[in-house]
């Protein structure tokens, strides 16, 4: 298995030797918004609302200026504008009130912000600060299971799969590896197999490709 995967990495190395997380942000408090507003739409339509939104609401006091119909309003075409605005105003009071306004540096604690789940937390701890997590979104989730890393629907059971798996010193750079794989070339509908240079190990492609 170790063998396997060392040339796992190597392959992924060459498809995307330094990826990049694809929202645009300028402070710890905008990635975690631009996470937020990510959840079911794409980071390009996170990035023309925020580009706007961070204008003149970059902070969480600034942020709690709005009502929920305004922020709304200003987020709608992320889709589920109802719920993350109430998430993104509910999170910015929490900040003020348990964390002095500044993101916490730990998984944990940014949990107990309102709005703030497992995945977002990762996200924002291993893009911000540098720590070492794999945040399970749809991509690593589904590319997980076509390459045989895990069989299971659940994301949380996948990421301790994961951890497991992978060296913690990876967990970083592969979340971002996965993310992109599954983004460009191992899409949910129609997937790049032609390019894709892990074939063999695929159940997916196993099952589609059976003579
Ligand atoms: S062979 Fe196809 S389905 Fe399998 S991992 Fe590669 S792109 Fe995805």
């Amino acid at each position: 298995m170790k063998k396997n995967i060392k040339e796992f990495y190597e392959k992924l190395d060459t498809l995307f030797p330094q990826p990049e997380c694809e929202l645009e942000y300028k402070s710890v408090y905008e990635l975690l918004v631009a996470v937020i507003l990510s959840a079911q739409c794409t980071d390009r339509s996170v990035n023309i609302v925020t580009k706007e939104l961070f204008k003149d609401y970059d902070t969480p006091e600034k942020m709690l200026t709005l009502s929920q119909e305004e922020l709304e309003s200003k987020i709608h075409s992320c889709g589920f504008y109802h719920n993350k605005a109430k998430n993104i105003l509910s999170m910015s009071k929490d900040l003020l009130e348990k964390f002095n306004g500044e993101v916490p540096n730990d998984i944990e604690k940014m949990q107990t912000l309102a709005g703030v789940g497992r995945k977002t937390a990762n996200v924002v701890y291993s893009e911000a600060f540098k720590g070492n997590a794999i945040a399970v979104d749809t991509h690593v989730l589904r590319v997980s299971n076509r390459l045989g890393f895990v069989k299971t629907d659940s994301p949380l059971k996948c990421e301790l799969a994961l951890m497991k798996l992978f060296d913690e010193d990876k967990w970083g750079k592969l979340h971002l590896q996965l993310v992109h794989f599954g983004r460009y070339i191992c899409k949910a509908t129609k997937p790049d197999c032609a390019n894709c240079p892990f074939t063999s190990q695929c159940t997916y492609y196993a099952a589609h490709n059976s003579i």
